[in-house]
């Protein structure tokens, strides 16, 4: 979640993932597809980039990854290549999330691998937290709480 507030202090939807093998965080990310200017630039893909990184292996198969919301398609697709064992995440998402709520992603058995997943972990906390950012960007504040004419220019 502090991950998620980093992403929120760079004016992006405060989701933030980490990997954890054997103990140890060996990938750490935020949302930041703003930012990086990166369609694919979501905490868990760049959790998921240190990791690999870090380990020196594009698989993670003894690996958990945290995540405050349910991943999309694109991030579910990335941690099933990923071998994943587990993958733990908060908040549901009603919107876009492939662990379940609309899409079954990450627990489709026509893979040929099919990470374990515990969803809701922490939820009323990580809702919460993208509850507060949205409900600032509806009132035109940024993460400062800051009136931004940047950030309500940006609404649709
Ligand atoms: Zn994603």
């Amino acid at each position: 979640m502090s991950l998620a507030n980093q992403a929120e202090r760079e004016g992006e939807v405060p989701v933030g993932a980490v990997v954890v093998c054997a103990g140890e965080a060996v990938g750490e990310g935020w949302n930041r597809t703003i930012t990086l200017s990166d369609p694919a630039g979501h905490a868990e893909i760049i959790a998921l980039r240190e990791a690999g990184r870090r380990l020196g292996n594009y698989r993670l198969p003894e690996c958990t990854l945290y995540v405050t919301l349910e991943p999309c398609c694109m991030c579910a697709g990335a941690m099933v290549h990923a071998r994943l064992e587990r993958v733990v995440f908060g908040a549901h998402d009603p919107k876009t999330g492939a662990a379940g709520s609309v899409f079954g992603v990450l627990g489709d058995s026509r893979h040929n691998h099919v990470p374990l997943v515990s969803g809701g972990c922490m939820a009323a906390e990580c809702a919460q937290q993208l509850k507060q950012f949205f409900r600032q960007k509806r009132d035109g504040k940024g993460a400062e709480g800051a009136p931004s004419p940047v950030t309500r220019a940006k609404q649709p």
